[in-house]
């Protein structure tokens, strides 16, 4: 039989902006307009994770690549100075607010 251990994640303080349109933090997430086509492929017209169109959509340099940004996605800054997004339901059943 197989033994696991049990471990409960380290309060981490991070900080996050939620992402709506290329006026936000436009330093991080670059508009679909602005990155290289050949990075996500152009195939798709539409986001197969939220219906809406690709234009409407954000791209993120993280660790693993270029990531795509939904609108209202959070981006968290991450350790190393990299940024990564995270969707809504995953984000507040992840982190709490808490004061500065
Ligand atoms: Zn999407």
């Amino acid at each position: 039989m197989e033994e696991w251990e049990y471990f409960v994640k380290k309060p981490v303080k991070v900080q996050a902006k939620q992402w709506f349109n290329y006026s936000d933090i436009p330093h991080i997430v670059k508009s679909y307009l602005e990155i290289d086509q050949k990075k996500i492929g152009k195939s798709d017209k539409v986001c197969n994770n939220c219906g809406l169109e690709m234009c409407k959509h954000g791209f993120v340099e993280t660790f693993e690549g270029l990531h795509i940004v939904c609108p209202g996605d959070w981006i968290v800054k991450g350790i190393k100075g990299k940024y990564y997004p995270v969707k809504p339901d995953i984000f507040y059943a992840t982190y709490e607010k808490v004061k500065k």
